[in-house]
């Protein structure tokens, strides 16, 4: 299936919550589903409106894993996989999915702060403006480990999107799993990071979990 390029603020009304997909629009009162009214934040669509059903068992856990999926960003494919290494780990299946989500490149590089949303962190590291331990790496979905260092290359910094960039990076906040080096535009991953660290609306991954077990 192809990437979803339409609408984004869509997949959030569809979810009933934010998933923080355009960046700094998300924390400002353009948002719709700040803007709109509680009566208005219907689903979008032509039967948006529709008095609802009470939702199935698996009309539950199908939205709860569609909100994870649309939230990192990943396609189902690559969900799955992201399942199946989860699981293949041990402990709580849940929590080891969130975590491999959050290890990825792409996020890494938007929770350091190099971008206003995963979308375009992942632009930034499909463009080779990445190294991880001063290897270019321009997977999205490449797996940091913990004592990665996380750094943009040399030829990058001299482009104009990073220009300034050292007090960006000052002015924003990373999480406490990473350490940020802004004089240098590089971060070091401290640990991975644990369920309590991640920071995301609230997910439910036992019901993902329940939904890749029918
Ligand atoms: Fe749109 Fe962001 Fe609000 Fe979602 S959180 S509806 S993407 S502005």
């Amino acid at each position: 299936m192809a990437r979803y390029t339409g609408p984004v603020c869509r997949l959030c009304r569809r979810e009933g919550m934010k998933l923080y997909l355009k960046g700094s629009r998300c924390d400002g009162p353009k948002c719709p589903i700040v803007k709109r009214a509680p009566a208005k934040n219907f689903p979008p669509g032509q039967h948006g409106q529709r008095r609802t059903r009470r939702p199935s068992e698996f009309g539950l856990q199908l939205r709860e894993k569609q909100k994870v999926r649309r939230f990192y960003g990943v396609m189902e494919k690559q969900f799955r996989k992201s399942f199946a290494e989860a699981e293949r780990r041990g402990g709580v299946t849940g929590d080891n999915l969130l975590q491999i989500l959050e290890s990825r490149l792409d996020n890494v590089v938007y929770r350091m702060g190099f971008a206003d949303s995963r979308k375009q962190a992942r632009q930034l590291v499909r463009h080779g403006h990445f190294m991880v331990n001063g290897r270019k790496t321009n997977i999205p979905s490449y797996q940091i480990k913990a004592a990665d260092e996380i750094s943009v290359r040399p030829e990058s910094r001299r482009r104009e999107y990073f220009d300034g960039f050292t007090e960006v990076l000052q002015s924003r906040r990373a999480p406490d799993w990473l350490s940020i080096d802004a004089s240098q535009l590089a971060g070091k991953v401290l640990n991975l990071p644990t369920r309590d660290q991640i920071e995301v609306p609230t997910f439910n991954e036992a019901l993902i979990v329940e939904h890749y077990s029918r």
